[in-house]
């Protein structure tokens, strides 16, 4: 294929992709398939010789999207949203024409300080205070072990870097049991282990308890282990846990620990003032991430790490070999000093788009709606005897599940996603299987999230 070929193709594939967003609502949300079924549908060994491209496209029809999980589904109320509003996949088209290479100002000049331009605006538009700078990554999970390998090298004055870990007291970090597992996964890569993420206790609210943390780190003082840092969630993604920030910040700073919180979804909310009482504190935060991926409606991927100090960050993780340095332009960010990765794909574009095409005020309406319309659901689903909620509305996630056992709470969520006309996931709340709903998706509308009770009528 060349480039001529390919402006042919783009129109194909755009075409395509506006009848399937057209169809969606029509199609089961999850994917109606069994495991190895789409493999078998593939040759087991690569064409030697270039292969017809309406073969191609024909046979992509035929696979892929029938055993495809319709992310963008307007009823997917599963785990979080993964938002692709038509704008960012528009400024994703244009990244991957251009392929930029942002890991350097000199690689990507537009790229890097379009960046720093999107994390100022963000910062505004999240409320933050003008102190905090940042950086965007692929994904929450790589923006928390980020700030945990930032906390380890801290603590250890930067010789974990140097030196390796051998012949260290044991690190220590702190997290309720409520935050996500990306957490327990930057443990065990940052070399801390599993064993010394202490689980802090929670309240009967699933927040930290800030008395039970500041006891945690002077037993653990006491014992000569080395306390690295805290991390707190707002919006934990079980039920929507949020830890009390300013507390928890308060005990951090009297112990000269670093602070990281994770808000990859609820953090979206914050562009709403009304909602900024949840991470009262946050302020004093040294690291924060929110995913504009989720319920921004960027496409994935975009995650969003603010730094109130960038210096231990850069201290960590940037690593400036000769065949990297910038000759005579000292001044200019380079942001693969600030992330795992060298390379780096051009995300802030998608950003700049989406938030450009809808407004502040566009996206702060979404989640305004979705918000309003899980308050109406749960209300109603509260109204049916058999059913009860388990866990209250926090923001737009609940949980209810159907008196009885865990066993009948299964087989109807199975009944539910076979169905397809919603989808719906689970996570255990008490020692109980209960159903997670959430709300979030771009196009959602009210009669959307309400088909939720249409269908549970249905099928229990
Ligand atoms: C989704 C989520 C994550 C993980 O996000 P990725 O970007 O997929 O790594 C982490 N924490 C919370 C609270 C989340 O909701």
């Amino acid at each position: 294929m060349n480039h001529d070929e390919l402006a042919e193709w783009s129109k194909r594939a755009a075409d395509w992709a506006r009848n399937y967003h057209a169809n969606l609502r029509d199609q089961p949300v999850r994917a109606q398939t069994t495991p190895g079924e789409t493999a078998a549908k593939l040759p087991t060994a690569p064409p030697e010789g270039p292969e017809d491209m309406e073969q191609i496209f024909a046979d992509f029809e035929a696979i892929v999207p029938g055993a495809t999980t319709h992310w963008q589904h307007p009823r997917f109320f599963a785990y979080f949203p993964a938002n692709a509003a038509p704008a960012s996949i528009l400024a994703d088209q244009l990244c991957n024409a251009m392929a930029v290479q942002g890991m350097l100002w000199q690689t990507a000049p537009a790229a890097t300080e379009i960046e720093g331009v999107m994390v100022n605006w963000m910062r505004d538009a999240f409320g933050l205070p003008p102190h905090f700078t940042g950086t965007i990554h692929d994904s929450a999970t790589t923006a928390t072990l980020s700030a945990v390998l930032t906390m380890r090298e801290r603590a250890l004055n930067w010789q974990g870097n140097e030196r390796g870990l051998a012949d260290l007291p044991r690190l220590r970090l702190y997290a309720s049991a409520q935050t996500h597992s990306s957490i327990d996964k930057a443990a065990q890569i940052a070399g801390i282990g599993q064993q010394n993420l202490v689980k802090v206790p929670t309240d009967a609210n699933n927040a930290m308890d800030a008395e039970a943390l500041e006891a945690a780190i002077t037993a653990d003082k006491a014992a000569g282990f080395l306390p690295v840092g805290v991390i707190m969630c707002v919006g934990g993604t079980s039920i929507g846990a949020v830890d009390p920030v300013a507390e928890c910040i308060k005990v951090a700073k009297t112990h000269d620990l670093f602070t990281h919180v994770d808000a990859a979804w609820a953090g979206a909310a914050m562009i709403c003032p009304e909602h900024r009482a949840l991470w009262d504190g946050i302020d004093g935060a040294d690291s924060i991430v929110i995913n504009p991926h989720k319920w921004l409606g960027v496409q994935f991927d975009c995650a969003l790490q603010f730094l109130a100090d960038a210096t231990p960050q850069v201290k960590t993780l940037g690593l400036r070999p000769v065949f990297l340095e910038t000759l005579e332009q000292d001044e200019v960010v380079n942001y693969n000093e600030w992330t795992i990765p060298m390379g780096r794909r051009f995300r802030a574009l998608k950003l700049w788009f989406t938030i450009r095409a809808y407004g502040l005020e566009g996206l702060r309406t979404r989640i305004r709606n979705h918000i309003a319309w899980a308050g109406e659901l749960a209300h109603e689903i509260e109204k049916l005897a058999r059913f009860e909620i388990t866990t209250p509305p926090m923001l737009s996630l609940f949980t209810f599940r159907l008196i009885g056992t865990d066993e009948k709470n299964e087989a109807l969520l199975t009944r539910i996603n076979d169905d397809g006309r919603i989808y719906l996931t689970q996570t255990r709340h008490n020692g109980q299987f209960v159903i997670r709903f959430q709300a979030g998706q771009f196009d959602c509308t009210r009669d959307d999230v309400m088909t939720v009770l249409t269908v549970l009528n249905d099928l229990s």
